[in-house]
């Protein structure tokens, strides 16, 4: 299916599912607003489109800037649907009188930090980009999104919802959008799509306790999406439930929370994109478990583990739920070690995403030593060995492994190597370097300079001629009618 086609939100907090229930069972004035809201989002959508493929056509690559750039930049739509809008606020600048204005502000102001003072990311693009936001978009208009390039909040209706800057988690929600369009851009239908959500959930949440005062550990945190832009009226506490999805709002108008929280429940729907914002209660779920088990603060190791891998180059646009959690149990490996890499997998398959772990004994950073030819030319090499069986960095070629025996070959010139790897070491032979022969071992980065340990060679059994097993130096006579060698001693 052309996502193009799709009639949907692609970055609405409030999924279509919401809005479409209003419109089938409101009062004709809620339907009205609703059905606003859900064509707003179409022309939103549209425009959006164009801006991406004017980036697409301009792109260049962005700079990273050194120090941090924060540059928070409010606006007010007045109730109109232009955009941005007037200026109201910008960084530096005393709170207004304007709650919606000030919550904005606080809003994108927080969720910068989390990134940078946590995950060392400079603003949405790594590379320092202004926050802009719209607030008072529209009337009565029941959502808040990121077009691509600012954040827009309506007010609400009154009626079901509250005005949309009451909860931070859906600004860092909507900024980690942005996050994910510039890393792995995640497409916005089916699986990758719930994954894209899941990311923004993720994220919106830790926002959400980390500004919390005191900061929230993984197992106080309500893990709760949204909670507060609904009013008194809806049965709910919030749009999605991290910790039990399926259990935000169960109410007469808006419906049932239809987020499962198991693959054995996955919907499969054409609806809003294939269910990006139902099925996304499957990752989230799965975050929720590997925080609480991994205990902390979230965003000390799931987070990082999350974020190492929404930034993993290897991570693609059309992932898939089984992509991504394998990507985060090998992140967990990486960053901290076998413990936190069990927790994650246990997370996934509490889901019912099992991750069968790959014995990658040599995956990560290694150093290749090799010498070789009649007068001792010796050289090293970085190399990473990437999970799909490449490496790359100081030489780029293939990998292949089954348990302690390795195979290397370079994608130019024609060394082979043949060996085996134990631990922290690999050694082997070369079949050819320019044609000479050498030899190599590898080392697993921070360990260089650990020599090769030599296993205890056993020694041979030998049993004299009366069966008996002798030691000492001996001297080979003949072979006894058993097999037996027949020795006697030397000397
Ligand atoms: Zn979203």
């Amino acid at each position: 299916m052309d996502p193009l086609n799709r009639s949907h939100s692609i970055f609405g907090i409030v999924p279509p599912h919401i809005l479409e229930a209003i419109v089938r069972s409101g009062e004709p004035k809620e339907r009205e607003w609703a059905l606003r809201a859900l064509a707003a989002d179409t022309t939103i959508r549209s425009s959006r489109m164009s801006l991406h493929l004017m980036k697409a056509l301009t792109r260049v690559t962005p700079v990273p800037a050194i120090a941090p750039h924060k540059q928070r930049n409010v606006y007010t739509a007045n109730n109109t649907t232009t955009l941005p809008g007037t200026l109201v606020r910008s960084e530096g600048q005393g709170p207004t009188s304007d709650v919606s204005v000030n919550e904005a502000y606080d809003g994108l102001g927080a969720t910068f930090d989390l990134y940078w003072n946590i995950f060392q990311r400079n603003s949405i693009d790594d590379a320092g980009m202004n926050l802009p936001a719209t607030v008072h978009y529209d009337q009565k208009y029941d959502n808040a999104f990121w077009d691509g390039s600012q954040m827009v909040f309506g007010d609400g209706d009154g009626i079901y919802f509250n005005r949309f800057t009451i909860a931070v988690d859906v600004i860092g929600h909507e900024l980690t959008h942005g996050v994910t369009a510039h890393e792995a851009n995640l497409a916005y239908h089916d699986q990758p799509g719930a994954l894209n959500e899941s990311v923004s959930d993720v994220f919106g949440s830790l926002v959400k306790q980390y500004v919390h005062s005191p900061q929230q550990t993984a197992s106080q945190a309500d893990w709760l999406i949204g909670a507060g832009l609904f009013t008194a009226k809806v049965q709910g506490v919030a749009l999605r439930s991290m910790k039990a999805p399926g259990t935000a709002y169960n109410d007469r108008v808006l419906g049932k929370d239809p987020q499962p929280a198991h693959m054995n429940n996955y919907v499969n729907t054409t609806a809003d994109n294939g269910g990006v914002h139902i099925n996304s209660g499957i990752p989230n779920h799965a975050f929720y478990l590997a925080a609480v088990a991994l205990g902390g603060h979230a965003w000390e190791k799931a987070g990082a583990i999350w974020y190492a891998t929404i930034c993993d180059s290897r991570l693609s646009a059309n992932a898939q739920f089984l992509d991504f959690a394998n990507l985060t149990a090998e992140n967990a490996a990486k960053l901290f070690g076998a413990a936190e890499q069990q927790a994650v997998i246990n997370a996934w398959q509490q889901v019912g995403i099992n991750i069968v772990p790959i014995p990658l004994k040599i995956f990560g950073n290694w150093t290749l030593h090799f010498s070789w030819g009649p007068t001792n030319n010796y050289s090293s090499v970085n190399l990473m060995f990437n999970s799909n069986g490449t490496f790359s960095g100081g030489a780029n070629g293939k990998w292949s492994q089954q348990d302690g025996t390795i195979l290397l070959s370079f994608d130019s010139g024609p060394a082979k190597y043949a060996g085996t790897v134990d631990g922290n070491i690999g050694t082997g032979a070369m079949s050819t370097f320019s044609g000479l022969e050498g030899c190599w071992y590898l080392s697993k980065q921070g360990t260089v300079g650990v020599l090769p340990e030599l296993g205890a060679v056993s020694q041979p059994k030998i049993i004299d001629v009366n069966g008996n097993v002798v030691s000492g130096e001996l001297e080979l006579t003949g072979v006894g009618t058993k097999g037996t060698r027949v020795v006697k001693r030397a000397g």
